[in-house]
């Protein structure tokens, strides 16, 4: 034994009989796709299960109008293969969910992926069998399988969460929620329309469907600060200047906190004058994408009164774009601060109550009472509806974890060591479940979603090879190395206005049990920082973990 596995003190695996799979990877979103493909790549025996008909995770799921990105779409594709950069062309910089699902495929396609994925395949326990050193995956429809190692991809956001609201099932009209949308268009011509939620999702929603139904109701709970996308078409030029500057681009995210192409201004809210701030936040709300939320002055979202300086600039903006003030003044968060949320961006969500047709219930106000038969009862009266639309959201982070049955060593319960909130060894494994690794998972760097997701899948990918090369058929992180990711977690978590506040990102769901106190889920840190941590532990050939 040389000195990199000195540290390997579990003993050799006495007689086993081979699982059926050295890896099943849970979940064939933009996670799933690239994790087969670096495993294809290396000879390894593997899988992807999902639940859904097809692949594409969130683009497959997210179809309702209007869904498509906020992170620049030439930011978001993968950057591993330069022949896929060079073939493929985004047509919009915000790419809508049709483009991004046929991306998915195109990838899929291309890499000859789809052969690897089995769909219609809802994984509901995997129980971590010590005996053998492997997991035994059971699915819905009866089917098992055993694998060495299971690698979860099953999305922070992919468990759709229906309102808590009496009623909901005895509606007679048509309902959907945006992220089970039909495949089928559905038409609003002179649809009496109610949406409830106003968060991403609903923004998009409502600004794209207020043209085309006969009338629009928006439930408002929570008002949620929202600033202009801008998206565009790229023309050919444009074209030409991302496909030669994909280099730059990716070497950018890299750079930046959370993996977008925006980094935080290095100056502070109050280190300018009133009339450059004024300025900067102008310039900042005329441009693309999330620069107002990423790009700001750096310490907006920590103090609370530089918060305050973007938070009144953004309210008079609604002053200004809505007509009637009383309406304004609903659509002005008054609980949380501006970018303490995550942040939707519109294009022209504002402007859809200055319409005739659209009408703004502030629930705060007359909160809904039930779901009729025929419509949306609230405390002051009864609207009737054709079609009522949910955009309330996901069981965020740790959401689809709960719906599985996962036990690891000694019958352990991942949902129980997860009761007071997760715990974590880089928000890639858990000590106590051997040979699960997770992309996406609870305490890992988020952000521009496939940018982390690369580095996860790249750095997962790297410890299965490990495995290999030194014949190793059990891993596992330790208490403490648990213990001190999850402490560190939680310390990065401590001064951010965003801990402060109620949202899917500090673990709050009210229409979903057990969800009503606030968890640190996400990681919070430096995408660079956290790179550097998880480099160490390869670097050093995973001292950091028990194998054997
Ligand atoms: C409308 C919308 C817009 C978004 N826009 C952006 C954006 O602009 N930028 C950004 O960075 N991120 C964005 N996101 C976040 C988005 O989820 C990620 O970018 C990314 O798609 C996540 O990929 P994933 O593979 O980790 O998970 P997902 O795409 O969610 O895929 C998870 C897969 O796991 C499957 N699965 C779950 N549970 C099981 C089970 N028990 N058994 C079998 N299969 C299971 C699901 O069916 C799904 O296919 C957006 C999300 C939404 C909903």
């Amino acid at each position: 034994m040389d000195t990199a596995t000195a540290h390997i003190v579990q003993p050799k695996l006495p007689e086993t009989s081979e699982p059926d799979w050295e890896v099943v990877i849970l979940g064939a979103g933009v996670g799933g796709i690239y994790q087969i493909k670096r495993l294809v790549d290396l000879g390894v025996k593997a899988t992807v299960l999902d639940l859904s008909p097809d692949l594409g995770g969130t683009w497959y799921w997210n179809r309702y109008p209007g869904a498509r990105f906020d992170s620049e779409s030439y930011s978001y594709g993968y950057s591993f293969s330069k022949e896929l950069l060079e073939e493929w062309e985004w047509s919009e910089h915000f790419a809508g969910q049709p483009e991004t699902l046929r991306y998915c495929n195109h990838v899929a396609d291309k890499f000859d992926l789809r052969r690897d994925i089995q769909f219609r395949s809802r994984v509901t326990s995997a129980i971590f069998d010590e005996d053998t050193r492997s997991w035994r995956i059971a699915l819905e429809d009866g089917s098992k399988h055993t694998c060495r190692f299971l690698i979860t991809a099953i999305g922070p956001l992919s468990t759709p969460t229906l309102p808590r609201i009496e009623g909901r099932e005895s509606f007679k009209g048509k309902s959907f929620h945006t992220a089970h949308w039909p495949k089928e268009p559905v038409d609003f011509a002179g649809k009496r329309v109610a949406v409830i939620g106003t968060g991403a999702t609903g923004v998009q929603t409502i600004q794209t469907i207020a043209s085309e139904v006969g009338h629009l109701t928006v439930f408002q709970r929570t008002p949620n600060w929202c600033a202009p996308l801008h998206n565009g078409k790229i023309d050919a030029e444009t074209q030409a200047a991302i496909k030669a500057g994909y280099g730059e681009i990716f070497a950018r995210c890299q750079e930046t906190f959370a993996c977008f192409i925006h980094t935080p201004d290095p100056r502070g809210a109050f280190e300018v004058s009133d009339a450059e701030r004024e300025a900067f936040y102008e310039k900042l709300y005329g441009e693309r994408g999330f620069g107002i939320w990423q790009g700001n002055f750096k310490d907006i979202l920590v103090d609370r009164k530089a918060n305050a300086t973007i938070s009144d600039f953004v309210a008079r903006k609604i002053r200004q774009r809505v007509t009637d003030q009383r309406v304004a003044e609903k659509l002005i968060p008054r609980n949380h601060g501006f970018g303490t949320r995550r942040l939707p961006l519109e294009t022209f969500y504002y402007e859809v109550y200055n319409r005739d047709n659209v009408e703004l219930v502030d629930l705060m106000e007359t909160p809904i009472e039930r779901i009729t038969p025929q419509g949306i009862r609230t405390s002051e009266r009864e609207f009737a509806f054709d079609i009522i639309i949910f955009a309330t959201g996901f069981d965020a982070i740790t959401g689809s974890f709960d719906k599985i049955d996962v036990r690891g060593a000694h019958g352990a319960m991942l949902r129980d060591k997860w009761k007071r909130g997760p715990e974590t060894y880089l928000g890639l494994m858990v000590d106590g479940f051997p040979n699960m690794m997770m992309l996406m998972g609870p305490h890992t760097a988020l952000g521009n979603i496939p940018r982390s997701i690369e580095y996860s899948v790249d750095w997962v990918t790297g410890l299965i090879r490990f495995t290999l090369e030194n014949k190793l058929t059990f891993l596992d992180a330790t208490a403490e190395g648990t213990a001190d990711w999850t402490d560190h977690v939680k310390a990065l978590g401590a001064g951010l206005l965003s801990s402060e506040v109620n949202s899917w990102m500090t673990g709050i769901n009210s229409n979903v049990e057990g969800k009503q106190t606030r968890i640190v889920a996400r990681y919070s840190g430096s995408a660079p920082a956290y790179r550097a941590r998880c480099d160490a532990v390869a670097a050093s050939g995973y001292a950091e973990l028990r194998l054997g």
